[in-house]
């Protein structure tokens, strides 16, 4: 054996071999440094062979074996040969996602201590003594066990379904939020931790705050506490996964790419706000982070716990025929009751810039109480698009069919798409005419007139333009949590994961629009949106009110709101997937293109239609069209949707198109791509 194959990170379906006489079978899972064309890369070592299966091919020799740190075990290997597999991804594309930037580059951080003298896996240590090394650790043993509340009947219920889980099992655990989810999470991680194991949790991008990490710390001041997100710095994020590895830590705590995190002694799988669109990669490695949690929970023979207010209706589905396991917390912690929603039917009504009375009275009135209150519309910007009424025109983006929205506080023309901006013309660049309008209304619009129209309010904007960095969007919560703003004027932000006990009063405007979107799943993003943000007032003991402006008062999914019925809605929306075959109900994948123009884009997609034809046994093909935005970055785009009422039949297709899409010559400058379970239409 004196042949090694390697996954390299190119976009190529295969391994590659190498000659390395020194390999064994201990160096599977490794680094290596191999020569590739006139240059070198790094890779991993997937196996050991005897002969090449590339025939005739004269192999060059492995450059260098990395030992310096503990070797990638069998089962990550094996996870990553999974999502290669299901979303027919080359292997080495997967590994190289998996690994931290600076492990996938051949480096390693610098650490306490060398990475390869930690003992891969050691011995769990007694949780009454002082753990391993690190030194929060040796700092922290003398704090004592920190308070914690009476479980209600419902949680300890929760607490003991998991814990008494032999093996596999996936568990939905289902409660709005306040309703104590997380302190079930980490009664959870407690019993994981005396018995030695390690515990992953994966919280949504916007989630992972200090906030959150503190209250983990403090519930587990001893514990090896490891956290991982994109946006960390690269020697953090190896040390991260290097400690992970090597099972010095105890708790992972991450948003979607923690879920590739080597762990040695994993007992517990918690995804929570399962149902959050930010588990799904949308690019490169398209996968669900919560789906390849389930995976992998499988793969260990160890339960997995999803948790949400508003779960996807796919593991709704799965809850409701009995393949998940439904664990309910029907009543709120602290608060006594849950917010009052109400419909404010706007049909009638002259809006003041887009508020209704009742909104305005309500405002009103929290100022007055010294309140904090929350205006919800999920459109940055000041308004969408700048207009020219007499001669027509408005502001669009060259590269993309999109408008350009009109950003008034830094005075640019903004593509929300592809990043372009311009400022904001002093004239209409077709007639020169220099009353140029805003048309419709973001959250900046909303903002200069909510401070017009309550002089005395502190408003707060909220969104990705003035959250633009980690640093600013604790400052703002900061904000928040001082008291020191009475109207927050914010998008989906700040509907995830934050206390805001003064927040009496959340106003929704805007939102008819996801109504009647052409993308199927829009209503129940809507609904979890709603529910989420309404979930944000009304905690410790001051009482929440949400107010709905819609001129559809009577449409089911608010009417489902104002009774916090989450199941009947739901209950309603899998009825309609049912009878148009949509997922739950179907499997489906996506094929993609982008080329310079949309012609070539849809001869490439019905080239791969033809070319599946032959081999779409129980899988239906549908038309290559051109994407509902066609242009992104001046690249135009088009799509192919495949669907199948069997997953497996689904798979075995695909893996076998694969291989003919390979194969389809293309244009030059012509990128496809294929999006499997994809969540964007
Ligand atoms: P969720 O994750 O569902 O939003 P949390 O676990 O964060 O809910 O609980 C909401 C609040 O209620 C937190 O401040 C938490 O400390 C508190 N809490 C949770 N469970 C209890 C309980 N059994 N008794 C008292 N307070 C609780
Ligand atoms: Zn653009
Ligand atoms: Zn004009």
């Amino acid at each position: 054996m004196n042949i090694v194959r390697v996954a390299l990170d190119l976009p190529l379906p295969r391994l590659f071999d190498y000659l390395a006489p020194d390999a064994g079978e201990s160096d599977i899972g490794r680094r290596v440094n191999v020569p590739f064309g006139a240059g070198s890369r790094t890779g991993v070592i997937v196996a050991l062979a005897a002969a090449s299966d590339q025939p005739g091919a004269k192999l060059k020799a492995v450059t260098e074996i990395l030992r310096d740190m503990p070797a990638l075990p069998a089962e990550w290997l094996a996870l990553c040969e999974f999502c290669a597999r299901y979303y027919q991804t080359p292997l080495g594309e997967v590994t190289s996602f998996a690994l931290p930037p600076m492990l996938r580059r051949g480096k390693l951080p610098r650490m306490k201590k060398p990475a390869a003298a930690i003992a891969a896996s050691p011995a769990p240590s007694a949780r009454d003594t002082v753990p391993g090394a690190s030194a929060r650790d040796i700092t922290t043993a003398t704090v004592p066990r920190p308070l914690r509340p009476q479980l209600m009947a419902a949680q300890q219920e929760a607490v003991a379904a998991i814990a008494g889980v032999v093996g596999f099992h996936t568990l939905l655990l289902h409660g709005v939020t306040g309703s104590g989810k997380t302190e079930v999470y980490l009664r959870a991680i407690d019993a994981v931790l005396a018995r030695g194991g390690q515990a992953l949790m994966l919280v949504p991008e916007i989630a992972l705050t200090p906030q959150l990490e503190g209250r983990v710390a403090a519930r587990f001041p001893r514990a090896h506490i490891v956290c991982a997100n994109s946006g960390m710095a690269d020697a953090a994020r190896a040390r991260g996964f290097l400690e992970a590895l090597s099972g010095r830590a105890e708790i992972v705590l991450g948003t979607r790419l923690a879920v590739f995190m080597p762990l040695p002694r994993l007992q517990l799988i918690i995804v929570d706000e399962e149902h959050d669109a930010s588990f799904k990669q949308q690019e490169g490695l398209r996968y669900s982070a919560r789906d390849v949690a389930v995976w992998r929970a499988h793969q260990l023979n160890i339960p997995v716990v999803l948790g949400s207010a508003t779960p996807s209706l796919e593991t709704f589905h799965h809850a409701s025929t009995g393949r998940y396991r439904m664990l309910e917390l029907p009543e709120r912690a602290v608060a006594e009751a849950m917010p009052v929603v109400r419909i404010v039917d706007t049909r009638r009504e002259k809006l003041q810039e887009g508020l209704s009375a009742a909104l305005i009275k309500g405002l009103q009135q929290r100022l007055e109480r010294g309140e904090q209150s929350l205006v919800f519309l999920n459109r940055r910007g000041y308004a969408p698009v700048l207009a020219c009424p007499p001669c027509g025109w408005i502001s669009r983006c060259q590269r993309c069919a999109a408008n350009l929205v009109l950003h008034l506080a830094d005075q640019r023309l903004r593509c929300h798409h592809c990043g372009f901006e311009t400022a904001i013309p002093r004239a209409c660049p077709d007639c020169g005419n220099v009353d140029l309008l805003p048309f419709g209304r973001g959250t900046q619009r909303l903002e200069t007139m909510l401070a017009e129209r309550f002089p005395e309010a502190r408003v707060l904007r909220i969104d990705r333009d003035s959250a633009s960095t980690p640093k600013k969007w604790q400052a703002l919560l900061a904000t928040i949590h001082a008291g020191e703003a009475d109207i927050l004027v914010g998008t989906q932000m700040l509907a995830k994961g934050h206390d805001f006990p003064l927040l009496t009063l959340v106003g929704a405007v805007g939102a008819d629009a996801a109504l009647f979107a052409a993308d199927f799943r829009a209503p129940e993003r809507l609904f979890a949106q709603l529910m989420q943000v309404g979930g944000r007032s009304g905690r410790a003991d001051l009482p929440g009110e949400v107010l709905i402006q819609t001129e559809y008062p009577d449409h089911p999914l608010y009417r489902a709101l104002v009774d916090h019925d989450y199941v009947r809605f739901a209950r309603a929306q899998l009825d309609e997937r049912r009878i148009a075959g949509f997922p739950p109900f179907s499997f489906q994948a996506m094929l993609r293109a982008e080329a310079r123009s949309i012609e070539q884009s849809l001869a490439f997609l019905l080239a791969g239609r033809r070319a599946a034809e032959a081999l779409a046994d129980g899988v239906t093909l549908y038309d290559a069209v051109p994407m509902r935005m066609q242009r992104l970055m001046t690249l135009e785009r088009g799509q192919l949707l495949v669907e199948s009422a069997s997953r497996p039949a689904l798979q075995s297709f695909l893996a076998a198109w694969m291989e003919k899409l390979y194969a389809l010559k293309m244009p030059g400058g012509l990128r496809w791509h294929l999006d499997v379970d994809p969540l964007e239409f």
